[in-house]
């Protein structure tokens, strides 16, 4: 008999106490090796006044165990409170975000029958920073931040899984026809990481074509990497299409802490009725008991679930008249997976799982040199109502400003170009970019920007923030304005 593994557990909110008890009962009827240390998150705690939803102590415990099965929570409406998810993921590291959607036809009704794919979202980067200001009355700024280390460690992480399980592509998805520099750095990334591997097909494709193409056709998909934003989105298009939202579990895998859960929320439409379908977490706990080393008891439960489906024994959400042979509660349908441990699924290929599955991949990233900065000017961002918005008052007057040599460049209003030789049919908002180099596009030092500021300022602006432009080993390292 092998030591019990502790894990951490939270019942969460809605649904999940009833979901997590009908887990935990499978688990244990199983033969699974574990211990808990149960916690509070969620409503009841961000009520108490704690803005993150988890105590300090429950930090502290996953902290110890380095495992969390959790159950999906209510976050309460209104300011202030923030996501529990994010905070978990981000505070751990937690920077792979694991989605397997699968058919179970004919099962479960959908129309891609052959969809068996698995969506890696980067975890903790992109505009899931939360850093967001309101910078005019007008306007309202988010911070999108994507890193080097970030995208290469995700990219190699989807890889190495596509290796481990024997997936065949990797599919990258992102923006980089418009976001040229952000989700540009992701796919240069991707291209140069997929080089490693050789034995697996490498694509991209834009995230719009991308999302399109998983709504009509998802089996031509294997492993998707993408980034944060585009990753929330499509696991829940993929998790649809394949007609299996209630039924999807999700890891949040780091270096040392990783997380288990279903996709879906606390549905408290129907909480505390006992017909909520566990399988979105019962799933979460097989791949969580893949991780802890205890892969034929993950086995063992995910082909009495496979088992249990092919009964025809279905919760409310899944049920269908004609294929289904009786309509379950929840605790009734973890009785069925029980009752079926031990026994294969006749149709559907059984789940197979073995040491191998549960050794830790190894995300090694390559060292990077470090590339020649050269700052060559500036963006003032300005907040300014005046003279009906006319371009050319503010750009006149801004051209007084002259910090030896560093000078206006142009202006643009959401990033089109207004000043010099705008178009009059553009609609400008109070929200104005002045860009300032010198006149031969030379090096400036910091002293120029803040003499520059000074002068800004003592013409009567607002400025509200400024970027810098920098080279990189004389690479530009900030996009052209529209129109430049
Ligand atoms: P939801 O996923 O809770 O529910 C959407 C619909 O699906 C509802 O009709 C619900 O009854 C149904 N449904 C969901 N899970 C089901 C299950 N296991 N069995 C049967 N039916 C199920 O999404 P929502 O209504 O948008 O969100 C409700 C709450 O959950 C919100 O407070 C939201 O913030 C939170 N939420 C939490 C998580 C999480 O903790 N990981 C994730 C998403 C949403």
């Amino acid at each position: 008999m092998s030591s019990k593994t502790k894990i951490t557990v939270a019942y969460g909110d809605g649904i999940g106490p009833e979901i997590m008890k009908a887990t935990l009962a499978i688990l244990e009827a199983a033969g699974a090796q574990l211990e808990y240390d149960v916690i509070e998150i969620g409503e009841q705690v961000y009520l108490k006044g704690i803005s993150s939803g988890m105590e300090p102590k429950s930090f502290d415990s996953l902290r110890e165990t380095k495992v969390f099965l959790k159950s999906p929570i209510t976050t309460p409406q209104g300011g202030g409170f923030k996501s529990l998810n994010v905070t978990t993921r981000k505070s751990f590291g937690l920077f792979a975000n694991v989605r397997p959607c699968k058919a179970y036809s004919p099962f479960i009704k959908t129309h891609f029958p052959k969809t068996d794919l698995v969506i890696i979202r980067e975890n903790e980067e992109d505009l899931y920073a939360g850093i967001e200001h309101r910078q005019t009355n007008e306007v309202y700024q988010c911070l999108k931040l994507i890193s080097q280390p970030g995208s290469e460690k995700i990219i190699r992480y989807a890889f190495e899984y596509a290796k481990k399980y024997g997936r065949k592509k990797v599919t990258c998805m992102t923006k980089d026809n418009i976001m040229k520099l952000a989700d540009g750095l992701f796919h240069k990334t991707f291209d140069e990481i997929a080089k490693e591997y050789p034995e697996i097909e490498a694509d991209h494709k834009i995230i719009d074509i991308g999302t399109a193409l998983i709504a009509e056709r998802p089996e031509i998909f294997d492993v998707i990497v993408t980034l944060n934003l585009y990753g929330d989105i499509i696991s829940d298009v993929a998790a649809q299409v394949t007609g299996s939202v209630g039924l999807g579990g999700s890891a949040n895998v780091g270096e040392e802490v990783a997380m288990f859960e279903a996709i879906h929320g606390s549905a408290p439409d129907i909480a505390g009725m006992g017909i909520a379908n566990p399988s979105g977490l019962l799933n979460g706990a097989i791949m969580m008991l893949v991780h802890i080393g205890q892969p034929e008891i993950a086995e063992k439960i995910a082909n009495a679930w496979m088992k249990t489906l092919e009964d025809g024994i279905h919760t409310g959400d899944i049920y269908q008249e004609g294929l289904s042979t009786k309509k379950a509660g929840t605790q009734e349908f973890a009785d069925a997976v029980i009752e079926r441990l031990g026994q294969k699924p006749a149709k559907m290929t059984p789940a197979s799982f073995d040491k191998e599955d549960t050794k830790p991949m190894q995300i090694k990233l390559r060292p990077q040199s470090v590339p020649k900065k050269e700052l060559i000017g500036v963006d003032v961002f300005i907040d300014w109502n005046e003279a009906g918005r006319d371009p050319n008052v503010i750009g006149e007057k801004l051209r007084k400003a002259n910090a030896n040599g560093l000078q206006l460049h142009l202006i643009t209003n959401r990033g089109v170009k207004v000043f010099p030789e705008g178009m009059k049919e553009t609609f400008c908002t109070d929200h104005w970019r002045c860009r300032f180099k010198t006149a031969d596009g030379g090096a400036i030092s910091h002293g120029q920007v803040l003499d520059l500021l000074k002068q800004i300022g003592d013409l009567g602006f607002d400025f509200i923030k400024t970027e810098h432009l920098y080279t990189f080993d004389g690479v530009r390292g900030y996009s052209l304005a529209q129109g430049e």
